[in-house]
């Protein structure tokens, strides 16, 4: 399971926890988000900006 943060905010997008207010249940893949998906906190930057957290 992969983690994601937000280059803008620093929001994070847990695979293992998806963001259900957002619509994506706990385990969703980072794949399966759509890439024009915005980030729910900034509303700026999109999923392509995401990076990688390890
Ligand atoms: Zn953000």
């Amino acid at each position: 399971m992969g983690v994601f943060r937000c280059p803008g905010c620093g929001y994070v997008y847990d695979e293992a926890k998806g963001a259900p207010r957002e619509g994506f249940p706990a385990g969703t893949m980072w794949a399966q988000v759509p890439d024009d998906w915005t980030c729910p906190d900034c509303a700026v930057r999109e999923k392509p900006d995401f990076e990688e957290v390890t």
